[in-house]
């Protein structure tokens, strides 16, 4: 699943292509599920309520696309497994996956953007500025790493008993990081995926913070990972792949010491760590 530097990069390449755009006509073939419109639309379609609406800024919470229109709604997109948002030519041949397509004004020279989704977990859903803070995927959500202080990050851990795997994965807890950030971040800081959020002493806390936003931000400047089909607007893979230590490295040896890095399951999602370095 894209997490926070991968679909920081879907936000930037949206920025880059569609900001400033007004949509003129939004075709959609999705299931009912993936896309849904608030209450205050009444009966109004997904495609009626965007046209003729123009693209103010493309932002990101945790692992949420936030695209800002006129007229005080936001298209709140959710790539969940492999969900895609492509910008290209519209000549290029429409995929069955291609569940929504929004064309712009003459201005965008023949391009426009797709919502493609292979498995259909991803999610569009639309919103009156007034009801999208109230909707509980967005209202729950914990703090962005790079805007928690290390006082705030401290008494986070310290406000609860579990373990820090599972925590790191809770989008309540801290939103972005999903399971390739947070095996990286646990393998540099040499913390057991088990360990208790707060038998973790204030040194090692400090510590994590400092690797968890280091590598999110060095897999930003890489377009993120891409290791199953996660791609960018512009169609392109991501290389931070290639620096992964712990996560999908089951085997090989850990960078640190030369242990076999091992994969156990924790919290129903596998972990991947080296029981040398991060001991329990
Ligand atoms: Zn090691």
């Amino acid at each position: 699943m894209p997490e926070l530097p991968e679909v920081e990069t879907v936000v930037r390449g949206l920025n880059q292509t569609v900001a400033g755009r007004t949509i003129t006509r939004v075709r959609t073939k999705a299931p009912r599920t993936s896309i849904v419109t608030g209450k205050s639309f009444g009966n109004k379609s997904f495609s009626s309520i965007l046209k003729d609406k123009t693209i103010l800024n493309i932002r990101r919470r945790g692992k949420n696309i936030l695209i800002e229109l006129s007229g005080d709604i936001t298209l709140w997109a959710h790539l969940k497994m492999t969900g895609r948002f492509l910008y290209l030519d519209s000549k290029t041949p429409v995929d069955k996956h291609d569940l929504a397509i929004f064309d712009f004004d003459k201005k965008s020279g023949g391009y426009h953007l797709r919502f493609h989704d292979v498995r259909r977990f991803g999610r569009l859903r639309l919103f009156s500025n007034d009801e999208l803070w109230q909707q509980p995927g967005l209202a729950s959500l914990g703090p962005e790493p790079f805007d928690i202080s290390i006082d705030e990050f401290i008494r986070l851990f310290r406000s609860s008993s579990r373990m820090i795997k599972p925590a790191l994965l809770d989008q309540r807890f801290i939103a972005g990081i999903g399971n390739i950030y947070a095996d990286e971040s646990l393998h540099f800081a040499k913390i057991h995926p088990r360990k208790l959020t707060n038998r973790i002493s204030k040194k090692k806390l400090t510590e994590l913070r400092l690797h968890i936003n280091r590598i999110l931000r060095k897999a930003i400047k890489h377009m993120g990972s891409s290791v199953d089909n996660y791609a960018g607007v512009n169609g392109k893979p991501g290389t931070y792949q290639k620096y992964l230590q712990a996560y999908g490295n089951e085997g090989k040896a850990c960078s640190h010491c030369g242990s076999k890095i091992v994969r156990e399951v924790i919290g129903s999602r596998s972990a991947h760590y080296c029981p040398r370095c991060q001991r329990l």
